[in-house]
């Protein structure tokens, strides 16, 4: 857990966490998925699924991303 994840966890409580861990990284690529609480991320009070642009840590593809929320 970094400074941000400690920060907004000690500020909302343990469901900053659960719902980081619903949001995915996925590779368009290989279909690699991490969550964002994983990749140091938090991501909370948010609906949107979106696509991005970024480099992949699985198979190195630089390409679209999606940012998903599984449950
Ligand atoms: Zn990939």
């Amino acid at each position: 857990m970094n400074r941000m994840q400690r920060f907004f966890g000690w500020v909302f409580g343990p469901r900053v966490e659960r719902e980081s861990r619903e949001w995915k990284y996925e590779c368009g690529q290989c279909g690699h998925s991490e969550s964002v609480w994983e990749a140091g991320g938090v991501r909370f009070k948010a609906n949107a699924e979106k696509s991005y642009v970024g480099r992949c840590p699985a198979c190195g593809h630089v390409g679209k991303r999606w940012l998903r929320r599984s449950r």
